[in-house]
């Protein structure tokens, strides 16, 4: 499961409130993308979700219950960051086996997970070698791996392909739409990319200045944008 929802979560850095109050609610299995600018906070906004940050105020629930004060390993969700996160020096299997090592799920559940998650991004071919005998694409693909063996109940991604060049951002795009297709599991994907918005969501969430523009389906916003800023983000003739 992996409903979350935000009640009139604010957030301040010092003096500057960088989320005014917000409500969103995520269904469980939905692909969301959070969209806008930079700066509006969708990074912000994605990290008090995950518990990497603490809220100013409001509340958090996933799958109805409070997980507002709830550090970020109690909260059953997994953050996949930019390739570059990987350990260097450890093995494909080890990066993605480490969250279990340090959750200390038994050895052969390991194993179990990592044929499985290899299995399903590619990487079975790949899982002795190191991080830096892998192309930009693979290495992506271990760190999703290595979310995917905490089985969560939700992936959080933070402009995860941003990274990878033109080409490699198609495929990638592709991949991991596939792995929400597979895996049912809900995501929360956060992009200033336009066309990963429309191409990738169920409901996109526009954000300006850290409120909620709009929040509908890609259809829904192209062909309703409720003003110029929507429509200019979407690419909407309005
Ligand atoms: P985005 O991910 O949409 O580019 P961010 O969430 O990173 O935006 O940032 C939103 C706003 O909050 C920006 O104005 C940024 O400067 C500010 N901000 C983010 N993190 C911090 C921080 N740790 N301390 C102070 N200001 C911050
Ligand atoms: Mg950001």
């Amino acid at each position: 499961m992996g409903r979350i929802t935000l009640d009139k979560v604010t957030k301040r850095f010092g003096d500057v409130e960088v989320i005014p109050p917000l409500d969103l609610t995520i269904e469980d299995g939905e692909f969301v993308v959070f969209v806008g600018p930079s700066g509006c906070g969708k990074s912000t906004l994605l990290r008090l979700i995950a518990g990497l940050e603490d809220v100013s105020s409001g509340e958090i629930r996933i799958d109805g219950q409070p997980a507002t004060d709830l550090p970020p390993a109690k909260r059953g969700l997994a953050m996949v960051f930019q390739s570059y996160a990987l350990y260097p020096h450890m093995s494909v299997r080890k990066n993605i086996a480490f969250p279990m090592k340090m959750a200390g799920v038994p050895q052969e559940e390991q194993n179990r997970r990592i044929e499985s998650a290899a299995a399903a991004l590619n990487l079975t071919d790949y899982l002795d070698r190191r991080p830096g005998q892998l192309s930009g694409g693979q290495r992506q693909r271990v760190a999703i791996g290595r979310a995917i063996v905490r089985e969560p109940a939700a992936f959080l991604f933070d402009e995860p392909l941003s990274n990878l060049d033109a080409a490699l951002r198609v495929g990638m795009r592709l991949e991991i739409s596939e792995l929400h297709n597979r895996l049912a599991t809900t995501m929360i994907y956060v992009t200033h990319d336009q066309v990963e918005a429309m191409t990738m969501a169920d409901k996109i969430v526009v954000l300006r200045a850290g409120h909620i523009e709009q929040v509908g389906s890609p259809l829904e916003l192209y062909r309703n944008p409720r003003n110029l800023f929507v429509a200019g983000f979407i690419g909407s003739p309005k």
